[in-house]
């Protein structure tokens, strides 16, 4: 069977958040269970430079969206990619998205339709040789893919829309119609039309066969107004196609026997070589040697991920007695406020501002627990992440983190099956609850490893949910 990806990141080309792990680490999990993907992707300056400069086209477009474009087809880093490179639209500095300085390109509605457009024409045959058996979209910014193929002639091949976070949904306005390409009709309550205006996330839940999100209780979660963001009423009519699928993560570049980032590798058997990742964080960090509990954050600086949350409790955190060690990126109101708590708290909080891949590795595989007070959670990665290098999480109960995350209640302690900590979303002293719970394990240092190693046990691959992948596929291709 054959799949054509169309997203807008893939790791390790181009990545802003969780899902370039997840469109980077899925092909190799389905090629296991003999599933081939193709992953189409714009044209970036960071993938074009990377392709062979005698590229054949497998297309060009004398205009698509106002410019020339070309489709192209190569191989890197392990994943077979087609790339829309089109220059008017892609070739910028900046980020996926905008350009580094935090605003979005005013004209990514016609980036990502473009985008969509050509992936639609790839889907169908209509351009090239490479029509697959599933088109998969992923998030706003190829959800348009399927309206698209919706209102060609040609006929179309089964689509499966996932939506990796129901907040980013690609809402323009109807201004914008004219120029899509699609027909008059599409503009509709049960075509694009969303709220007055166009809903790219929106029109392809409504053209997909079936629906994914990364996790069942996320899956249910967007079904009530309270997390649907507006599209509830939609999810519901379609909730019999609706599949909750939880993300797994790449465990060949997430191993803590074999990870090139850390000060020196470990596995649950020598969990004390964890100590020089420890002290290799409190250095980078600025922060106190001694044996208090070292919590640590890696995340998008956002409201979504409750970050303001946070930022009110670290005098409370750090009356704990707890050390805490922040990285991360966004809002810079956020950033100001965990850089004073930082000052008032000097040798106990440390904070660096900044997206930084191999720092992310190093706190995971140093710190003793993770910190994850989303309002919100899709799925979430950096619990996985946790697990997988005995760096226990500590987790808002909503979402993926629900699912993943065995709470340390007297019973699942006693149990031996506790895996991390779960509090209630949205709530600052839950979540000092949470750390204070947290502080009471930690100084019982026979129940704290066996904590560390339970995590451990726990199966984070993708093993299991590209077998759901494949399942879903195959119902979809019959
Ligand atoms: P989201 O996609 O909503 O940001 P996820 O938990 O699904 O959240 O994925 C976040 C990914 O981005 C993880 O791989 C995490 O390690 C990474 N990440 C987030 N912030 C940073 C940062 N400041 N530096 C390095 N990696 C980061």
């Amino acid at each position: 069977m054959k799949i054509l990806s169309v997203a807008s990141e893939v790791f390790p080309l181009i990545k802003t958040g969780g899902l370039a792990d997840v469109t980077g680490a899925l092909p190799e999990a389905l090629a296991a269970l003999g599933v081939s993907v193709r992953t189409m992707l714009p044209g970036y300056p960071s993938v074009l430079a990377r392709l062979p400069k005698k590229t054949k086209a497998l297309h060009s477009y004398a205009d698509l969206f106002g410019g020339k474009a070309r489709i192209v087809a190569g191989t890197l880093d392990g994943l077979d990619l087609i790339v829309l490179d089109a220059p008017h639209l892609f070739d910028r500095p900046g980020g996926a998205y905008g350009d580094g300085g935090g605003a979005d390109w005013p004209d990514n509605w016609r980036r990502f339709a473009a985008f969509s457009r050509a992936a639609a024409d790839v889907a169908s045959g209509a351009v090239g040789d490479l029509r697959p058996d599933i088109v998969h979209a992923h998030d706003w910014q190829a959800a348009l893919t399927l309206a698209y193929l919706r209102y060609d002639e040609r006929p179309s091949p089964p689509s499966v829309m996932t939506v990796h976070n129901l907040a980013f949904q690609g809402q323009f306005p109807a201004s914008i119609f004219p120029e899509l390409g699609l027909p008059p009709q599409a503009m509709a309550l049960d075509g694009v039309e969303y709220f007055g205006g166009v809903g790219f996330l929106k029109a392809g839940l409504q053209a997909a066969q079936a629906i994914t999100t990364v996790s069942p209780t996320y899956a249910q979660e967007i079904r009530t107004p309270e997390f649907g963001m507006g599209l509830d009423g939609l999810i519901n009519l379609r909730a019999e196609h609706l599949h909750g699928i939880l993300n797994g993560i790449d465990t060949g570049q997430w191993d803590p026997q074999t990870d090139p980032h850390l000060a020196e590798t470990f596995s649950a058997k020598s969990l004390k070589a964890r100590g020089k990742n420890r002290r290799a964080v409190e250095q980078r960090f600025g922060l106190d040697a001694d044996a208090s509990p070292l919590l640590c954050v890696v995340s998008r600086l956002t409201w979504q991920k409750g970050m303001d949350i946070l930022a009110a409790e670290l005098d409370a955190i750090a009356g704990l007695g707890a050390r805490l060690a922040v990285l991360g990126s966004g809002d810079q109101g956020l950033e100001g406020a965990l850089l004073a708590g930082a000052a008032r708290h000097r040798g106990r909080i440390g904070v660096v501002v900044g997206y930084d891949e191999g720092l992310s590795h190093l706190l995971q595989g140093g710190a003793d627990a993770i910190l994850i007070p989303s309002r919100f959670e899709p799925c979430g990665l950096t619990q996985l992440y946790g697990l997988r290098y005995g760096c226990v999480p500590v987790v808002a109960r909503t979402g993926g983190l629900a699912d993943t995350v065995i709470d340390a209640n007297h019973a699942a302690l006693s149990a031996g099956v506790a895996t991390g900590f779960q509090f209630a979303p949205g709530s600052g002293d839950a979540l000092v609850g949470a750390v204070q719970r947290l502080c009471g394990v930690f100084a019982d240092r026979g129940a704290w490893t066996a904590m560390q190693k339970q995590g451990m046990k726990a199966d984070v691959s993708w093993q299991a949910s590209a077998r759901d992948y494949v399942a879903l596929f195959r119902s979809l291709a019959a």
